[in-house]
């Protein structure tokens, strides 16, 4: 067994992880270890062939792959050390990595901090109850995206969609281009799931229908998908009899979701937030063992690549000071809870300490939309502290607070923060 020992040890290199690794690098760790399972660097994004990717962090337009590239190559230029085809099959609480790959076997790493960048796994049909034959054209949409973008292969020529996640409503687009049809979007809730910018960009304008409220009630077809039925569903999600639409198609995708990949955080014993269904985090992503930082999606799935580099820095930097012994001991943490309207907010914990030192970010979803002015309200302990008015929001966009320095006095006693989301006063 080959034994390797480093200040920090980043579990994947999508934009999270390559983010943080160069973050650890950039303040003072030595020896930056980024594994990756994969024969590259890059993660997801090497399969985004569409643009869109940097405009926050880089202020340019960029493909995935570019975007990647862009850090990739800054990896290499400061040093980060790349173990490529290297699976991570164990991490135990004592920062001690078992991996495995073709060239070196198994592999003992003993890091002094861990960043967690293992991203997010799509939902699959096993996760939902459509009834019906299992033949073959059922894909989930980030593998019709690797087939059609990275194996240059046509997974159908005649698609149906279920869920209307940006990944889906990305490959609606991407198959067009391709010349196969897209027959429809069906998504079960009355709103749409992802970015309401791809739903115009990947649907709209190239007028493949969205119906809301619609879900596949059966899938037909022997060996291979020759049809889907669709139904109307009332508001517990119930199919409305009579609303049945058979929908000629050979091929029928996926897109209902991701969910962050945290098997090895659990072995670990990481804690979990059971509503991000990735690790509770702090502002410096530490999690809830000393030594463990998270990046990217493995903590929450974001809507922006950029917020995920932005997010793998700031785990990156508190890595590099845990394993330097820089690390300043914390006394006093908030706990952040959802309130009226709100799903879950991040990070979890917050020392107001760090407000001394900034400007602190607060990333929240919804439950459910307010297509009208609303207002976001943070309480200390039930008292209003912050404030700011949202033209709308949506679950699928995310929804950002800046708590600046000037709060610190007021949060350095309190114990909760709440998170709300309300009508105007
Ligand atoms: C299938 C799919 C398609 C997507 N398509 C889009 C898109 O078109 N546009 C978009 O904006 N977003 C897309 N996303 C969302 C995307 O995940 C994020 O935008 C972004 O890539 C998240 O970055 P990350 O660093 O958190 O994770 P990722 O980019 O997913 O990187 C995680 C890395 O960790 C590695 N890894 C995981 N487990 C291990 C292990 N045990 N050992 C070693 N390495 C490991 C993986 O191989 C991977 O390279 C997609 C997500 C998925 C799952």
């Amino acid at each position: 067994m080959r034994s390797l020992r480093c200040d920090v040890a980043v579990i994947g290199s999508g934009p999270g992880g390559l983010a943080a690794a160069i973050a650890a690098k950039e303040h003072g760790a030595e020896c930056v270890y980024i594994i990756e399972r994969a024969e590259e660097l890059g993660g997801i994004l090497q399969q985004c062939i569409h643009n869109g990717f940097g405009l926050e962090v880089l202020g340019a337009d960029l493909t995935g792959p570019a975007y990647a590239q862009h850090f990739i190559n800054r990896s290499y230029d400061i040093g980060v050390e790349p173990l490529l085809d290297t699976m991570v099959l164990d991490v135990t609480p004592q920062k001690r990595i078992y991996a495995t790959s073709s060239q070196n076997g198994i592999v003992e790493i003993e890091a002094e901090a861990i960043v967690l960048g293992m991203g997010c796994r799509e939902r699959t049909r096993g996760a939902l109850a459509v009834p019906g034959t299992r033949p073959a054209g059922v894909y989930t949409a980030g593998t019709a995206q690797r087939l059609v973008n990275i194996e240059g292969y046509m997974p159908g020529r005649r698609f149906v969609i279920l869920g209307s996640g940006d990944i889906g409503m990305i490959m609606a687009r991407r198959l067009t281009f391709e010349g196969a049809t897209v027959e429809r979007v069906l998504e079960i809730m009355p709103y749409l799931s992802g970015l309401r910018r791809n739903y115009v960009q990947c649907l709209q304008d190239f007028g493949i229908p969205l119906q809301l409220s619609h879900t596949v009630c059966e899938i037909k077809g022997d060996r291979r998908v020759e049809a889907v039925v669709s139904t109307a569903v009332d508001d517990q999600w119930q199919p409305i009899p009579g609303s049945e639409q058979l929908i000629p198609c050979d091929t029928l995708l996926l897109s209902v979701g991701l969910i962050p990949e945290n098997e090895l955080s659990r072995q670990a014993g990481v804690e979990i937030d059971p509503v991000t269904g990735g690790p509770v985090v702090d502002q410096g992503m530490g999690t809830s063992l000393p030594g463990f930082f998270a990046a990217g999606n493995v903590v929450h799935v974001y809507d922006l690549v950029d917020w995920v580099t932005t997010a793998g820095e700031i785990a990156g930097h508190s890595a590099a000071e845990y394993a330097l012994g820089r690390a300043k001991p914390v006394t006093h943490r908030l706990r952040t809870v959802a309130g009226d309207n709100v799903r879950y907010a991040v990070p979890q914990w917050l020392d107001p300490e760090a407000l001394s030192l900034g400007t602190q970010r607060l990333q929240l979803r919804v439950s459910h939309p307010m297509e009208h002015k609303v207002r976001v309200v943070i309480e200390a302990d039930g008292e209003p502290i912050w404030h700011r008015t949202e033209g709308y929001v949506r679950p699928g966009e995310m929804v950002t607070a800046k708590l600046p320095p000037n709060l610190y006095d007021r949060l350095r006693a309190a114990q909760v923060l709440r998170v709300s989301v309300r009508e105007p006063q």
